[in-house]
């Protein structure tokens, strides 16, 4: 079965087309700058990658676009569209209603549309992007899957916030938590590398990209996360705060900011980009640390400092540890960072390997001693594959049921 994978942003879609159960990547892209007369679609099928610039007005237009390289004669993965019989898209918030993936129907979609009021830069993409492979493939099952649905199993203790209990019970103010579908495949896999049974796995999880979060996950299941309400909490990010005093908002907004540069200010400007003021470019602040710039080096300090207290803390949330992932462009590629995090923590049984660290780079490997109590594994994540497989599952189900 061919099914195809769908991440729609506000100006972007990327795919990846597979083909099931082999998890065999048959041809992958994105198309940039929608809405903008200067749109690019880039496309990889085998050894051949094909560029195209042309306007692309809108999400349908882009979704037009995809489908008509995918059959291709030359550039093409498929003959004919008939071949992709699932869509898998991802989609960023699903409330507290959806604790796995979906297939999309009328009730789904609603559900979708409504978690707009908590994921408004989110979820209006993701929709239109399951509208627009609804209307190119009507006859393929749409399946959605969310980033908050490994969450879903956090405890009240975990996931209530100590504000009137009341703001819980008329806006569902809750942490949420995202990244799911990234800490669920590398949580699998780190139960698989560790040889220990999937429900039985305690791991935490740390996925540092451009958006970074962590995941204490106990017996396969996540039990707690650093991203809270929205994506801002928690850790150190590329552009975000994290964690912070939200009286510096009511400070700053005696001072004149108004909701949108505060907004702007906690999303946009702060994280390593704000403190560093130079760049919120991992690899940039690296090669400047190391030319001496004291302001990137504070940034990467403060970054993996929060990485550190979060880790202490998870390791009181789980009863016991087998693993630790990292995970994320700087997870995966930056041995500075792991090094940062890790050293000194032999008290939660970690010893890194120094060497085997600075030489991982993008692959599945553990990067502590083989006498480390506590593996901390490396593991690149792959959430179109995991997004590929719930969607080839529930096709499947689909296709058994009378
Ligand atoms: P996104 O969250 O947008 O998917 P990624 O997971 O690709 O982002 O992570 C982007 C981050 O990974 C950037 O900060 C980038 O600098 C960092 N990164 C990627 N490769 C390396 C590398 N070789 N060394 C250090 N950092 C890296």
């Amino acid at each position: 079965m061919k099914v195809l994978v769908i991440n729609a942003g506000s100006s972007s879609i990327k795919y990846q087309l597979y083909d099931m159960p082999d998890r065999r990547v048959l041809a992958k892209g994105r198309v940039e700058r929608i809405g903008d007369d200067q749109s690019e679609l880039f496309h990889t099928c085998g050894d051949e990658t094909v560029t195209r610039k042309e306007p692309v007005a809108d999400h349908e237009r882009a979704m037009e676009l995809i489908l008509d390289i995918l059959t291709d004669p030359q550039a093409g993965a498929v003959t004919e569209l008939a071949e992709i019989a699932t869509v898998g898209h991802r989609v960023v918030h699903g409330g507290e209603e959806f604790t796995g993936s979906m297939i999309v129907n009328d009730q789904v979609l609603a559900s979708v549309e409504r978690f707009v009021d908590l994921a408004p830069l989110h979820n209006p993409h993701n929709l239109v992007g399951i509208r627009a492979a609804q209307a190119k493939l009507p006859d393929a099952t749409q399946v959605a899957c969310f980033d908050t649905a490994f969450h879903t199993t956090l405890p009240e203790v975990a996931y209530m916030y100590a504000l009137p209990f009341e703001l819980y019970e008329r806006f569902r103010v809750r942490r949420y938590g995202f990244h799911g579908t990234s800490h669920r495949y590398v949580a699998r896999r780190a139960a698989t590398l560790t040889g220990i049974d999937k429900y039985q796995s305690n791991t935490i999880t740390c996925h540092l990209g451009n958006g970074c979060s962590i995941a204490a996950v106990q017996n396969g299941r996540s039990v707690d996360t650093s991203m809270g309400f929205t994506p801002l909490e928690g850790l150190v990010m590329g552009t975000r705060t994290g964690d912070f005093d939200p009286a510096i908002l009511f400070y700053l907004a005696d001072k004149g900011y108004d909701l949108t540069a505060l907004n702007t200010l906690c999303n946009k400007k702060s994280g390593l980009l704000g403190l560093s003021g130079a760049s919120n470019d991992m690899r940039t602040l690296e090669k400047l640390a190391a030319e001496g710039n004291s302001r990137a080096e504070l940034a990467i300090e403060v970054f993996c400092y929060r990485v550190r207290k979060y880790l202490g803390s998870y390791f009181a949330v789980l009863n016991e540890l087998h693993a630790i992932v990292l995970t994320g462009g700087i997870g995966e590629n930056c041995p500075l960072v792991r090094k940062l995090i890790c050293q000194n923590l032999s008290q939660m049984g970690i010893e890194l390997d120094i060497g085997v660290n600075e030489k991982a780079i993008g692959q599945e490997i553990a990067i502590t001693t083989p006498d480390s109590k506590v593996a901390v594994l490396v593991i690149p994540t792959n959430e179109e594959q995991a997004i590929a497989g719930d969607a080839f599952e529930l096709a499947a189900q689909v296709a058994k049921s009378p």
